[in-house]
């Protein structure tokens, strides 16, 4: 169900959250660079992350409660979390 990343629901919600600018990045405590491109790779740019994994929770994949906002770095160092792949080892990121 990975398609769910690109719905128009989704697209709603990652807009509607960037739209706040909410800070800081919810993974690392630094301020996010609003201006920076995450299209282009910039890794302070914005991204919407997931606070619980959509490999666990995936009745949550679309739920604006449950996204925050985060670097693209950080974002793309959880996508295991993020469901897009096995959950890597030893990694405990989420704030359960
Ligand atoms: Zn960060």
């Amino acid at each position: 169900m990975a398609q769910a990343r690109g719905s128009r629901r989704y697209k709603q919600i990652v807009a509607n959250l960037k739209a706040q600018r909410l800070q800081p990045c919810m993974r690392c405590g630094m301020d996010i660079d609003y201006e920076a491109d995450a299209q282009a790779g910039e890794p302070d740019a914005f991204n919407a992350g997931h606070k619980k994994s959509w490999a666990t929770n995936p009745e949550l994949r679309e739920d604006p409660s449950n996204f925050q906002q985060e670097h693209a770095r950080c974002n793309q160092g959880a996508l295991t979390d993020d469901g897009d792949g096995p959950r890597g080892l030893g990694t405990v990121s989420e704030d359960w």
